[in-house]
């Protein structure tokens, strides 16, 4: 009865890609993806011999959109500092090649504001 059952699992995953370097069925499984700031669940196959893994395009593609939206990626450039403080209040300090990009002088306006778990810093 195991048999029958195998069998008809083994029909039934026809989509199964095939590990390159064993060339053996790869079997699906829940994959979590990495991020900078969390992991996602993604479904992909994995190579029951080599544990090589593979998510497919389409996948990856929604798995990133997914992290994009829930602000799991890095910006891209971030830069991390120290918060100091400046009499009683906390200050943080703008790296140099921000203030070049940015042309920022002394005395210059920001807005500063909060999205979701981040601060963010605008030029007026
Ligand atoms: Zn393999």
């Amino acid at each position: 009865m195991s048999e029958a059952s195998q069998q008809q699992e083994e029909n039934s995953s026809k989509n199964r890609p095939i590990c390159h370097s064993c060339g053996l069925d790869m079997d699906e499984r829940i994959l979590k993806i990495r991020y900078p700031k969390g992991t996602l669940p993604v479904r992909g196959f994995v190579c029951s011999k080599c544990g090589y893994e593979i998510i497919s395009f389409e996948d990856a593609k929604a798995a990133s959109e997914t992290a994009e939206r829930l602000g799991l990626l890095e910006p891209e450039g971030a830069i991390t500092r120290k918060i100091t403080r400046s009499g009683d209040q906390l200050a943080v300090s703008i790296p140099k090649d921000i203030e070049r990009e940015f042309d920022l002088k002394q005395g210059a306006k920001v807005r500063i504001y909060t999205k979701h778990d981040e601060i963010i810093l605008a030029p007026v």
